[in-house]
């Protein structure tokens, strides 16, 4: 199996956001690996494991993303492509990849459900479109039988279960598989990281930034937290009654 996992690089949700002349300061921000994207490369591991196959990793974006692509060669993938290119936004991204995937033979493609930066959740879509094959989104199980496969997928209130044909696009997220068979790279898995193929590959798009950012704004900060002692009820009627106004 010919699996291709699609990575995207985001701050660490304990980053300090802030922005400068409305562009994202990265100063002070860690870069991971957007964690979405976590849980499709490790049930692209298990996968190989059961049943053999090729994992490659791929990132659309610049050199300092490279360190986030040796992370998911020391998790377990066996090859790693960045095609060289400033994400401006989802469309150049899915072009970028689909031309990639154009000229190899991938089975099976898993992107995560959505970035946690940006949210978009396009380029999935956008990629299934243009690679012209069936896209499964939200998908919280997969197994393979023969050359399909049986996808769980999470809808309001409940599940689905779908099949398909392969070559397929997967959006995946938590329960693909569980957080607790994510895994952290081993010393002999980051020593071997060093040896696997990181493919450097510039390609051209069309696409023009149609849409730009005017303006971000920050969610106001919360009021201040007040302890207020677990025998002083009448204190904190007070507060509830007169501070807060919600009794
Ligand atoms: C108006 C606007 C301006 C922007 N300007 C900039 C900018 O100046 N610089 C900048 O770096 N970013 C910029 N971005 C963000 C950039 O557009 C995103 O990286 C890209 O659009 C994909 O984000 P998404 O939220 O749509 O991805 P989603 O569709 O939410 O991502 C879902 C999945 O797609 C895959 N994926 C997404 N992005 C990548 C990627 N880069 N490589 C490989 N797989 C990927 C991953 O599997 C990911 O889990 C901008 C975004 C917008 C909307």
């Amino acid at each position: 199996m010919n699996i291709l996992v699609c990575i995207s690089s985001v701050p660490d949700t304990t980053s300090p956001i802030n922005f400068n002349n409305n562009i994202f300061d990265t100063n002070g921000i860690t870069f991971i690996i957007n964690p979405y994207d976590e849980f499709c490369l490790t049930k692209a591991i298990h996968i190989k494991e059961k049943i053999g196959g090729d994992i490659t990793v791929l990132n659309v974006g610049e050199a300092n993303n490279d360190a986030i692509l040796r992370k998911a060669l020391a998790i377990g993938a066996d090859k790693a492509v960045r095609i060289n290119e400033n994400p401006k936004n989802s469309k150049i991204v899915s072009e970028c990849i689909a031309n990639y995937c154009a000229s190899q033979s991938f089975d099976l493609i898993f992107c995560g459900r959505e970035s946690i930066d940006y949210n978009g959740g396009k380029v999935p879509g956008f990629l299934a479109s243009q690679l012209d094959i069936p896209f499964i989104n939200s998908c919280i199980g997969l197994d393979i039988i023969g050359d399909t496969i049986e996808v769980k997928r999470e809808i309001d209130n409940g599940y689905e279960i779908c099949e398909s044909i392969l070559p397929a696009l997967i959006a995946g997220q938590k329960g693909l598989v569980e957080e607790k068979d994510l895994r952290i790279p081993s010393m002999r898995g980051i020593m071997t990281a060093r040896t696997k193929p990181l493919e450097v590959v510039e390609i051209d798009t069309n696409s023009e930034q149609k849409i730009s950012i005017v303006e971000f704004e920050k969610p106001s900060s919360r009021s201040e937290c007040k302890i207020i002692d677990e025998n002083n009820v009448e204190k904190l009627v007070d507060l509830l009654a007169n501070e807060a106004k919600v009794i």
